[in-house]
């Protein structure tokens, strides 16, 4: 049994539905990334995940979410509050919205640690010293009296990324938690998670709209455009052969080595607003292979590929055809 079970998620915010029917599956110590431009529902299944659409004026309103054999569509708010943080932890995008500017930060690694632990303070207190060493901070003893606005961006995401480890997560939900960053921290706290999850067995969920932090991290891939799922597989196999013209154009807009600046190309359009979104396929008016059927008939997920890749494509693109 996954770890994790998304089936057929459906999400609407008021009126407003915004998710379709969004699957897929996490393993213990996989990561899997889920990929797509702003505005394409990755930040709002986290959010489902987390029972935190309330918050939005957000709700499920049809399908499966299933952890550890836990049915959390079905959850009572006060076991949740129980699940955040011990079982299952978020790091977001913007360190500053997780730690207080008034605190040092090791008083709030030792506050996690106390809350979902339940660690007397001196425990607490040696366990975010053991975990910030293993983040790799250098001066652990020093930097637990600093503040957050002593520390750089990178040092302020490792600490977040150390309380969200204070409860000994099963998974670790990280929504663009490097994109505030530069791209050498970048790839160092993309290898940290990635080191967390080979030596811890933790599942990693990361969100992302960039194509090279899924291939240098991510197992399997979930790729998702205007709140619908597009295509889904393991990492290799989706690289060497994407078979829906979307996956396809986001491996595309990968900058690659000697690459003249400014020379990348984006993808041309934009993802339609939740209120504007086309019938048939939502990426119809972008693709340029898109068929009359594309305009008018909402494509179902296939088995394109003997590694098991899925994709929801009425003409998925030939093996070969990059
Ligand atoms: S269903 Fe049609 S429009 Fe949509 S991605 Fe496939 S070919 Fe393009």
């Amino acid at each position: 049994m996954s770890l994790l079970t998304v089936q057929d998620l459906s999400v609407a915010i008021g009126l407003l539905p915004l998710l379709d029917r969004v699957s897929f599956s996490l393993e213990r110590g996989e990561v899997l990334g889920l990929v797509g431009e702003s505005g394409s529902g990755k930040s709002l299944t986290a959010m489902a995940l987390m029972g935190l659409l309330p918050l939005i004026g957000g709700r499920i309103t049809s399908g499966r979410v299933s952890f550890d054999g836990i049915d959390l569509t079905r959850l009572p708010e006060a076991e949740y509050r129980t699940l955040r943080g011990q079982r299952i932890a978020l790091i977001s995008q913007n360190p500053m919205t997780s730690l207080d500017p008034i605190l040092t930060v090791g008083a709030q690694i030792d506050q996690a640690s106390r809350i979902h632990a339940g660690l007397s303070p001196k425990a607490a207190r040696a366990r975010s010293l053991d975990l910030m060493r293993q983040l790799r901070i250098p001066e652990a003893a020093a930097v637990h009296g600093h503040y957050p606005h002593q520390l750089s961006g990178g040092m302020k995401q490792r600490i977040v990324i150390a309380m969200a480890l204070a409860g000994d997560p099963d998974l670790i939900i990280a929504d663009e938690p490097t994109t505030a960053l530069d791209v050498t921290i970048q790839a160092q706290i993309i290898q940290i998670l990635c080191d967390l999850v080979a030596e811890r067995g933790l599942a990693l969920l990361l969100i992302t709209h960039d194509m090279g932090v899924v291939a240098q991290a991510c197992h399997r891939v979930s790729v998702l455009y205007a709140g619908r799922g597009a295509e889904t597989g393991p990492v290799r196999d989706i690289f060497a052969r994407p078979r829906h013209p979307y996956t396809k154009a986001l491996i595309g807009c990968i900058p690659q080595e000697g690459q003249a600046p400014g020379s990348l190309v984006g993808i041309p359009g934009m993802v339609p607003a939740a209120l504007a979104y086309p019938k048939g396929c939502r990426y119809h008016p972008r693709c340029a292979i898109a068929a009359p059927d594309c305009r008018t008939d909402v494509p179902t997920g296939s088995i394109v590929d003997a590694s098991g890749a899925v994709a929801f494509c009425h003409h998925p693109l030939e093996a070969g055809h990059v």
